[in-house]
């Protein structure tokens, strides 16, 4: 049973969830907001993160039936009817990453935000990209980064080009004055009923976005990297159970496991780490914004054993994890966050 006077408790947050937990709610509901941040930096107080208080993870956040939706791609986290909780209240560091300097692609939103917010508090400075159309979902990051009293430094553009990629890597260690970690997030995932239906478009687009991307950015970045840094490359469940659907986007992940085992062993002697974190169905703009079929979205995560989908926020601390000095022996790994269906 839930103590009400247990300190660690967000009240904001466990009544927005419970309420949710008891049915669908409307388009203004929200899981999280980024108003709080500053008093989220985790400076100054004993109590434990409320992410470390014991409860059910089954009744953590909310169950489908979701509300029916769809988004013009890329999509906003602002305008998913059920915002996603990226840790903009729950959140606290603890000096983990203090003073590096990280870059994140698609960190606007879902679990790139996530990371953002973790690394902010964590001590961080932080470089978003993310696409211009995102700049709305982009400005409640920069801002929730400078509340943690941390360097936000927001790159916009398209990761499809190389010539921007290396323009990119390049302004963020102008921006941040280095670079100890790159997460190699962003992605494109459009659902197609049969392989007929894939144009060479969209094969291109798919490729270039999740897998030529990270190789371009991973390229620029290395000469910059420094012993001691992390790599962290977002893959998913897809590598290793690729739904009928998804055929193009899961060839990129199932690419992004390989790379990132390959590059590992590769950067070893560099003493650089490289990981990835392969998540399983999370609420974020990338699904109904043409990631999955529009009735997929009022069921989605009811497949998996928890029942439900993640939320970006159950994320952000792996990233932390992988990305910090705790996790010196750790490289070549990828870690399922996934509700149950484990990856191999
Ligand atoms: P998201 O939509 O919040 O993030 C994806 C981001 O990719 C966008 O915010 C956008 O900024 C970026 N992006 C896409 N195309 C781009 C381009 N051409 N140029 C620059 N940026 C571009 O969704 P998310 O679910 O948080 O996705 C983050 C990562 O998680 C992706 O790699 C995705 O494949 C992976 N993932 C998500 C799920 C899920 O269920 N949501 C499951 C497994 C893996
Ligand atoms: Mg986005």
């Amino acid at each position: 049973m839930m103590d009400p006077k247990d300190p660690t408790i967000v009240p904001t947050r466990r009544v927005v969830v419970g309420g949710i937990g008891a049915g669908l709610v409307g388009a203004s509901a929200t899981l999280a907001g980024a108003g709080t941040a500053a008093a989220q930096t985790g400076q100054g107080s004993a109590a434990p993160p409320p992410q470390a208080a014991m409860q059910n993870p089954l009744e953590q956040y909310p169950k489908p039936p979701f509300p029916r939706q769809q988004q013009e791609w890329p999509g906003l986290a602002q305008k998913m009817e059920l915002r996603p909780d990226h840790g903009e209240e729950s959140y606290k560091g603890s000096g983990r990453l203090m003073g590096r300097k990280a870059l994140i692609t698609g960190g606007d939103s879902g679990i790139g935000r996530a990371a953002a917010i973790a690394f902010a508090r964590e001590g961080a400075d932080v470089a978003i990209n993310y696409l211009p159309q995102e700049e709305p979902d982009a400005r409640e990051v920069v801002e929730l980064i400078r509340a943690a009293g941390r360097k936000a430094i927001a790159l916009p553009g398209d990761i499809r080009d190389e010539a921007f990629c290396q323009k990119l890597v390049s302004d963020a260690v102008e921006g941040l004055g280095g670079l100890d970690i790159l997460v190699n997030n962003a992605a494109k995932q459009a659902s197609q009923p049969s392989i007929l239906d894939i144009s060479t478009e969209q094969f291109d687009a798919t490729f270039k976005t999740n897998v030529y991307a990270m190789f371009w950015i991973t390229k620029a970045a290395l000469p910059h990297l420094p012993a001691g840094a992390s790599i962290i490359n977002t893959s998913s469940i897809q590598a290793y159970e690729p739904s009928e659907n998804l055929l193009d986007y899961a060839q990129t992940k199932a690419c992004i496991v390989a790379f990132t085992k390959s590059l590992a062993k590769q950067l070893a002697p560099k003493g650089i780490r490289v990981n990835s974190v392969a998540p399983g169905p999370i609420w974020t703009p990338l699904q109904p914004s043409g990631g999955q079929p529009p009735d997929a979205i009022v069921s989605f995560g009811a497949s998996v054993p928890f029942g439900r989908p993640g939320q970006p926020a159950e994320l952000g601390p792996t990233y932390v994890l992988l990305a910090s000095q705790e996790t010196s022996y750790v490289t070549g790994e990828v870690y399922g966050i996934t509700g149950g269906n484990a990856t191999p």
